[in-house]
Order: C-alpha cells, then structure tokens, then sequence
C-alpha cells in the first residue's frame, strides 16, 4: 500500500481553470474574488460578514486584536490545540489560561473554564476540536455571566452544526482555517466570520497595515492620494487567485464533509470490536465533520510504539496535540504544572489520529484497520 497521509487537499480540474482565469486578468490580489470568496462563505454558513486572510493563524490574531483587550488580561483556551489558538492570544500582549478538556470530545470542559475565572478574565477561546462542536451553550452561558468575549478556534469546523445551526454564529468572531488539511484549502488562508459590522469595519484594516481604504478605492485616475493608519494592522492579505480557489472548493464543501463523514463511519464499525482502541464520540445535537479522526488505545498499549508500527506500514498515523503548554516556549513563558490538568495528558498519552481525507477508499480504511489488529500479534 502507497503512504496514506493523515489529510490531503483535493484539487480538481475545475479548481485550477478558476485560479488560471484569475492570473490571466488584471487583479490578482485585493480583488473582486475576496469578496465574492466572503460572501460565499457568509452564505454557506449564514452570518453577516466574513474577512479573509492569509492564513488561519492570521485570521486569529486579528480576531484577537479586534477585542482590544487590555494588555494582561486573560483568555481561557484549551490546552489540546495546534498551538495557533494560544499562540495568537499572546502576540496580542494577554495571557492563555489553560482549561482542561472533557475525555469524550476532547472540548474544553465547561466546569473547569469556571474555576480559572479571575478579575483579570475577558475572553474565552475555544476549539471544535476534530469538528466536532464545544459545549456551545455552556460556553456562552458562563460569557453572559461574566460578560466575557468569546473565540471560537473553527478551523477543525468548517460546516458543523450545532443544535441544527452552522458553526460561525455563536462566539463574537469565529475563526477557519484552508490549509491543505483542512475541509476546503487555498493553500494557505483564512477566515474570520462575524455578526458585528463595527468589528468587521476594524477587521478588514488590520488584515491591511490598519489603513481606513481598501485597494479598490485607492485605485485609477481620479482616486485621491490620501488614507490613515487606523490601527497597528499587519499584511495579512489573500490573494484574489486563492481566493477563486476557495470559492471553487467551497461548493464541493459539502461532498468533502460528506465523503468524510462516510468514511469515519466505516472505521467506527470496522474498529468497534478492537477491543484495545476506544472510538470517537459524538453527542447527537451536533453534526461532526470529521477534520481528524482520533481513537485513544488502551492503557496496555504504548502509543509511540503503536505509532512507529503503523508509519512503518505506510500509515500517516498522527498525534493529536502535544499539549501546548508541554511546548519549550510555553513552559520557559508560562508556569504551567501538568497535574492540573489530568484529563489533557491522559488523552495525549492514549491518542492517536487515523488517516481520514475524502479522496480516501474503503480499501484504504479496511487496510488501516487490519494494521490496527495485527498490532497486537506483533508484540
Ligand atoms: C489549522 C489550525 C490553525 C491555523 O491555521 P493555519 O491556516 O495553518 O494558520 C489554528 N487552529 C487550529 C485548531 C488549527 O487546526
């Protein structure tokens, strides 16, 4: 069996004429394909604006900046992310108060955001960790409460509903990710998706150096000179010839989800009487889109081994996350005591992330999960 990785884009014929067309022309960035690329998406998941960016790490750290928190304050986040999610709450001068997770989704657990809360808490950034949503409600009950902003790390979400709505209209911004492993790609990319339209304003400067005119208008023979800098924005710009590859891609969104969520269900089936492996859950409110497909093994059962098993048959087995604060910088940063957070590290310690894209066969799993069982004869 040729390698099979843990996520792959699908890019089709249809995909690249679109990008072709869009060099050809006149614009190939800060075009007319970034907004028709916004209000796709705005369509797709039913909220009022969206601001792409070139990357979903940028589309964070905007969203970060947009809340203009004060230097200092605190934002709960998980700990079982890529560490983005985090990383972006500390470019913006305030500090990640890591939450433990719940064992079933791997989500951030509600009653532990509760025990992290201090004076200096105003957001909370969470995670659809795998696609399958958080505990929405809870989440923006304990925000009301303590009048709380909220984040949401969507980019394992592109799709997911939660209690019959799409994820991208619950938390203030709501963040996606189209790199090649996520649900739609333009190479690079992001998005941040919002009901808010002063925030949208600020949003669309700080993705270009702050400045109060977009390209358009500052463009041809009778456009004036003159702009401000606003705010201390970046250049965090997409291109219009991704952004026409994106909005090619996002009208096969639903196959993608569709082929991913068929195939996640023949490993549940497939893998229900390894009695070693311990399958994902799904709670029955929320549609899962299945970024990733993740299992814990048995105690009984070392994961590195597991995994260097599984690499050596060709399978891009994965591990989903190394808890950030076990990372160098976090920790020389940070002063984070890994027992405080039992939940997260035993999940990093049994976890393991199966291959799962749409391109993916039957042959594919079925080959992935006989691997599996022939494991346990090996030792
Ligand atoms: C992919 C990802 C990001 C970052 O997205 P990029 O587009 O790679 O910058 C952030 N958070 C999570 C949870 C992700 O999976």
């Amino acid at each position: 069996m040729k390698f099979i990785p843990y996520g792959r884009q699908w890019i089709d014929d249809e995909d690249i004429e679109e990008v072709i067309k869009i060099l050809k022309g006149d614009w190939i960035t800060t075009g007319p394909m970034v907004k028709k690329f916004e209000e796709a998406l705005c369509t797709y998941i039913g909220c009022d604006y969206a601001v792409a960016v070139n990357s979903g790490t940028s589309a964070l750290d905007i969203a970060v900046h947009s809340l203009n928190l004060p230097r200092g304050s605190e934002v709960i986040t998980t700990p079982l992310t890529f560490v983005a999610t985090s990383n972006s709450i500390v470019y913006n001068n305030l500090k990640p108060v890591f939450s433990d997770i719940s064992k079933d989704t791997r989500n951030i657990d509600p009653d532990e955001i509760r025990k992290k809360i201090t004076k200096k808490t105003k957001a909370i950034s969470y995670v659809d960790f795998a696609g399958h949503p958080a505990d929405i409600d809870e989440i923006t009950e304990i925000a009301r409460e303590y009048n709380l902003y909220l984040i949401e790390d969507a980019c394992h979400a592109l799709g997911a509903e939660y209690k019959g709505r799409k994820i991208g209209n619950f938390a203030d911004v709501t963040i996606f990710s189209f790199h090649p492993v996520k649900h739609i790609t333009t190479g690079e990319g992001g998005m941040v998706a919002l009901h808010d339209e002063d925030l949208y304003e600020q949003l669309k400067m700080l993705r270009n150096h702050g400045i109060d005119k977009e390209a358009g208008e500052r463009y041809g023979k009778d456009a004036p000179y003159a702009y401000d800098v606003k705010y201390l924005g970046r250049n965090y710009r997409i291109t219009d010839f991704q952004c026409a590859l994106g909005l090619s891609q996002l009208k096969k969104v639903e196959k993608f989800i569709e082929k991913r969520q068929h195939l996640a269900h023949l490993y549940n089936e497939l893998l229900k009487d390894v009695d070693f492996i311990e399958l994902p859950v799904i709670k029955e409110y929320t549609t899962h889109v299945w970024h990733i497909y993740t299992v814990l093994l048995d105690d009984s059962i070392n994961r590195d081994t597991f995994f260097n098993y599984m690499r050596n048959k060709n399978i891009g087995v994965n591990v989903h996350y190394i808890p950030v604060y076990k990372h160098s910088y976090y920790s020389k940063n940070f002063t984070v005591d890994p027992k405080h957070y039992p939940v997260t590290e035993e999940v990093f310690k049994r976890t393991i992330t199966l291959p799962l894209h749409p391109q993916m066969e039957k042959e594919h799993v079925e080959y992935v999960v006989s691997t599996a069982n022939s494991f346990r004869k090996s030792e």
